[in-house]
């Protein structure tokens, strides 16, 4: 069944904005956000705690399965610092998000992260591990690196996924009346 609303990815480094840019897009749009984070914890998607990497191990079938209904029916927003698990049929727009090291390093400090965890983060944005994550799983043209350093960038990429909504609601539209 076609989705007569897309799907969307927010992803990046942790602390790049996902959670800040899909709340507003969520609110602007209508579009459901959906923070993985939250579904792994409250859904019991893990495998259990890493002390090491402080985070959950998580069971990622399980996570699809807990997600899969709602997400086939489109209109969504997932928002993870990861991309890759999720099948490209299911995906119309990757948004990743990157900031510069200095910033990145001071929302994390601001979080409390220990010096492991914090310069793991500074090296993944670093390497573009998430751009590259996205570009070898989902086809290019689908695939947008945006800049989140300030405010005025944040409010210039919601108005860009904004239009691009509205474009695809345009094209999905026109598709079906040719059909
Ligand atoms: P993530 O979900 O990627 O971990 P958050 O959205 O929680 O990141 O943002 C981390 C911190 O950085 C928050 O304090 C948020 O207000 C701030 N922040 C995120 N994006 C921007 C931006 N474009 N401009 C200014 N501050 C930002």
């Amino acid at each position: 069944m076609a989705r007569t609303l897309p799907n969307v990815i927010v992803t990046g480094t942790p602390g790049v904005g996902k959670t800040s840019h899909c709340e507003l897009l969520a609110e602007r749009t209508g579009l459901k956000h959906i923070s993985i984070n939250d579904v792994v914890k409250t859904r019991e998607c893990h495998e259990g705690w890493d002390d090491e990497y402080q985070s959950w191990v998580v069971d990622e079938d399980k996570l699809l399965d807990a997600i899969e209904d709602e997400v086939k029916q489109g209109g969504c927003i997932l928002d993870w610092h990861a991309c890759d698990l999720f099948p490209k049929s299911w995906i119309d727009l990757v948004v990743v998000l990157r900031t510069d090291t200095a910033t990145l390093y001071d929302r994390l400090s601001a979080r409390n992260y220990n010096e492991t965890k914090l310069q793991e983060n500074i090296d993944s944005e670093i390497m573009e591990v998430l751009l590259q994550e996205a570009r070898e799983s989902y086809d290019e043209e689908i695939v947008v690196e945006l800049q989140s350093t300030s405010a005025e960038e944040l409010d210039t990429n919601i108005d860009r996924i904004e239009a691009w909504l509205t474009q695809w609601k345009e094209n999905n539209g026109s598709s079906t009346e040719a059909a």
